[in-house]
């Protein structure tokens, strides 16, 4: 074994201490990696391997890679993209004054959850670290966008505790979480996070200890906040406490702007679950997972990326208290009214720029002057956005009015000491306004060449002395010099020292002109050190401020969110919905907000809704495939939850008695890798809606019961809409879309259930969607029309009517075809053809089902 280095000796004990993170280690302008952290690094960052002791025998070598400091951002960046920690040790004593090995030391491990560098961050989504708490009685969990500051937690107990705590994770999406032991055991919740929702998992037991997590909240976030958490369920506290712990850990450095907490109960918002929100689209597509495509990419015509991160926070937390939802709407609806206030507002809003992460960066320390400028710029605005405020009376936009802080002296203080453009790095002098301060000025003035400073020694010793002709002036060999031409030499007082004779005159130097020649040379080291120090007083001054600032921030975010509604809202023709708690759900004309965007070459069908507590709870729509019964019950989710978040919606007049949940049973979501055949996570997401599900729920569910035989099929979908639309059982609000047209003799037998179809025309061979849903049921599905229209061969198209008219013949859905027919057709079509197509098919994405059902049968039979 080599003998080791007192340098490896300090990165060994350092790595040792950081063992799950990556170490940066900073060794003059580089960040050097070795051993496994190298070959690691190497890898994914496509970096050049090399090693430190070159010579030495292979084992004994040290794999090593490395990166300027100055670019190491980027890097950092895609590492933690990949779920990496990087944990960053700095030179911490200047290398020139050290006295033989430099100090070195962690001084903040960089975390999914923890990043705040802009380059690792999409702007217009938070990024939450959380901490979850689960054990036999309680859950908890805790999200901070350390970003921003802003930090929420909630807290559960009783047998569903688990289901929530799923649901609060699908909220935030967070990217990190630090998971107590109970949590950390529970391989179900390990695998949701890593899997469902990307999250990077933290074991952290030791930090779930009640008095400690207790002691740091309150010196967190003060006594008031604290007391605003439950007595009754410790796991809060936990959850909160864990984070903070967590935090302080990898952060090394104060993180006191980080003051913003809201502690809320189960029942304040809409619960959606996963499936819910992926299936209803809301911020993103299932399939592209695009914003394109999904509620949010309608709604968001925010202007700034405050606006955008709250108009998603929204998005996924839709109230359920009346007047906190009346409020927004009339908000938006004085938006919509007044066109030049609204048009104005955007306009001022476009010019703000992300002052909630800015603050966060300059609390933070990692501030650029060019981020004090924007801040600055921002700030100004502030007092256009109230001029156009000023035109709201009542209302929330009043209020908005008052509660916003110009922060006048704020701004002021930036513009006053630093000039209008400054460079983003604050190390190099050069951005302290002028007049701010004298010392700068002067070291400015000199670093300028000091002519001022010259000029006014020329004139004074001119005076003093009384020799016109006395001229100062600069050379290599001795610096500045005074000349003196030598019909005045007489007059040259003591105190010049001679340093050269010329033909015409002598060159003198005096202390004054060294002291000056001293001062040019180390100006620009010490206006770099004064304008820093400046620049750090400013920082602190700011930062002090930085809870007046993000109220700003806040407030600026939710009227930059309004104006995106009110916009939308005018631009799209929606309606301002009644909402209350009326448990009726009754719209006009509505539409599916997405899909009317979306369609080019036909018109949007409009559609009414009516479902009440009693009458009309249940709907069961039937129609042809392709006709529209998905859009038809996406689009009465959405306007449900539109309407919760406080947005106009998509129909002509619509009132929203508010749910508590919406859950959603829609199309096929395979798990194969996650090990579940679709039928499976089919009937396990039905089970999850049955046992959760509320009389105040809404219920979409799409063809339950499709994946499987017929008979299993239809009679797990009628004993699940029974259950669904039964008061004594569940009694929810339901939406049931199926092809088993049998299933429509439950109207009349169940009260509630009413039978819907989506119609359609039928010219010749041609289907014509109207798109309109009316009431009673389908008389069939049209499966095998919709099939040609997606261009399953015109053989087994034959084939399958030919079947459907025996069938049909036969009386009964079971019946059996007669021997002869099977051989004749089977002879016609041909066994090998039969094959071929059956292989071409996709039943897992063809939508209609009796195609896939006959082609099941057809391969049934040739086995
Ligand atoms: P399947 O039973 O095969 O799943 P479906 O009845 O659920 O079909 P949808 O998927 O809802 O049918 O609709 C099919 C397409 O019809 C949509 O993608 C959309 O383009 C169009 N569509 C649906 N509803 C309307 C409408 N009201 N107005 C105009 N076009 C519509």
């Amino acid at each position: 074994m080599a003998e080791i280095t007192p340098m490896m000796k300090q990165y060994l004990e350092i790595k040792e201490q950081n063992k799950d993170s990556i170490l940066f280690f900073r060794l003059g302008d580089f960040y050097e990696m070795f051993n496994e952290d190298a070959q690691l690094a190497s890898r994914e960052l496509d970096l050049t391997l090399t090693t430190r002791d070159r010579g030495k025998a292979a084992e004994d070598q040290t794999p090593m890679c490395g990166i300027p400091y100055h670019s190491s951002d980027a890097y950092i960046a895609r590492l933690i993209a990949k779920g990496y920690k990087v944990a960053i040790c700095e030179q911490t004593e200047d290398p020139a004054l050290a006295k033989g090995l430099v100090k070195r030391d962690i001084i903040r491990v960089i975390t999914p959850g923890t990043v705040i560098d802009s380059a690792c961050l999409d702007d217009r989504r938070g990024n939450f670290l959380c901490g979850i708490f689960l054990d036999g009685q309680n859950a908890g969990a805790a999200f901070c966008d350390m970003t921003t500051g802003h930090t929420h937690v909630t807290a559960f107990s009783g047998d569903d505790r688990a289901e929530h705590l799923y649901n609060e994770l699908s909220r935030f999406s967070p990217a990190e979480a630090v998971l107590s032991a109970g949590a950390y055991d529970n391989g179900e919740l390990v695998e949701y996070l890593r899997d469902k929702l990307s999250c990077a998992v933290e074991r952290g037991e030791n930090r779930f200890e009640l008095k400690a997590c207790e002691k740091a909240i309150r010196a967190q976030f003060g006594e008031e906040r604290f007391a605003s958490l439950p007595r009754n369920n410790p796991a809060a506290s936990l959850a909160l406490g864990a984070l903070l712990s967590y935090l302080h850990e990898t952060q090394k450095t104060d993180l006191s702007y980080i003051k913003d907490l809201e502690y809320y109960e189960q029942g304040r918002f809409m619960e959606l679950d996963l499936s819910a929100r992926r299936n209803l689209e809301l911020t993103e597509t299932i399939r592209a997972k695009e914003k394109r495509g999904s509620l949010l990419w309608v709604l968001d015509k925010t202007k700034t990326a405050m606006g955008a991160r709250n108009l998603r926070a929204w998005l996924t937390r839709p109230l359920r208290d009346v007047a906190a939802i009346e409020r927004r709407l009339g908000a938006v609806e004085a938006l919509t009214k007044n066109t030049v206030a609204r048009e104005e507002l955007i306009l001022s809003l476009s010019g703000i720029s992300d002052m909630e992460r800015l603050i966060g960066r300059i609390a933070y320390g990692t501030a650029g002057g060019r981020d004090f400028a924007s801040l600055r710029n921002s700030i100004e605005r502030i007092t256009e956005v109230k001029a156009q405020l000023a035109a709201f009376t009542t209302g929330r936009l009043h209020e908005l009015d008052n509660e916003l802080d110009t922060l006048a002296d704020v701004a002021q203080s930036i513009r006053d000491t630093l000039v209008d453009e400054p460079p983003f790095s604050v190390r190099e002098g050069g951005f302290i306004r002028k007049g701010f301060n004298a010392e700068v000025d002067r070291l400015h003035e000199i670093l300028s060449g000091g002519k001022g400073l010259l000029a006014d020694i020329e004139t004074r010793e001119k005076e003093k002395t009384g020799i016109r002709t006395l001229k100062i002036g600069y050379n290599k060999v001795f610096g500045y010099y005074i000349e003196v031409s030598n019909s005045f030499k007489d007059l040259v007082p003591d105190t010049y020292i001679r340093k050269q004779t010329l033909v015409n005159g002598e060159r003198y130097i005096t202390e004054e002109l060294k002291n000056l020649e001293q001062e040019i040379l180390t100006a620009g080291d010490r206006d770099k050190a004064l304008e820093f120090e400046i620049f750090t007083a400013l920082r602190e001054s700011v930062t002090a401020e930085s809870v007046r600032i993000q109220r700003a921030a806040g407030l600026i975010a939710e009227l930059d969110t309004l104006c995106s509604l009110a916009s939308v809202a005018v631009n799209n023709n929606y309606c301002r919905p009644s909402v209350d708690d009326s448990g009726v759900i009754e719209i006009h004309d509505g539409r599916h907000p997405v899909v009317e965007r979306v369609l080019k070459d036909a018109l949007f069908v409009p559609n009414d809704t009516y479902m009440g507590e009693r009458e009309d709870r249940a709907a069961i729509i039937t129609g042809p495939n392709m006709a529209g019964k998905s859009t038809y019950m996406r689009q009465v989710a959405l306007i449900t939850l539109m309407a919760q978040i406080g947005s106009f919606v998509p129909a002509k007049s619509a009132r929203i008695g508010v749910v508590d949940r919406i859950f959603t049973r829609i199309g096929a979501s395979d798990d194969l890798a996650g090990g579940q055949s679709t039928f499976m996570v089919e009937m396990t997401e039905v089970s999850e809606i049955l046992h959760q599900a509320t009389p105040r729920s809404l219920l979409i569910l799409d063809e339950i019961g499709r994946g499987t035989s017929t008979f299993d099929g239809m009679s797990i979908a009628r004993a699940v809409l029974e259950f669904c639309a039964d008061p004594k059982k569940l009694g929810a609000k339901t939406l049931f879309a199926t092809h088993y047209h049998e299933l429509t003799e439950l109207e009349g037998i169940l009260p509630g259930v009413k039978n819907y179809s989506i119609s359609i025309k039928k010219r010749g061979d041609e289907l014509i969607f109207l798109r309109k849903i009316v009431p009673g049921g389908a008389d069939r599905s049209y499966g095998i029309e919709v099939a040609k229209l997606a261009g399953l061969p015109n053989e087994v198209v034959r084939r399958a009517n030919v079947i459907l008219k025996e069938l049909e013949q036969g009386g009964a859905y079971q019946a059996k075809p007669r021997e002869e027919t099977e051989q004749v057709s089977l002879d016609a079509i041909g066994e090998a053809e039969v094959l071929a197509a059956i292989r071409r098919a996709q039943p897992d994405t063809m939508s209609p089902i009796e195609a896939m059902q006959l082609l099941y049968e057809l391969k049934q039979k040739l086995s």
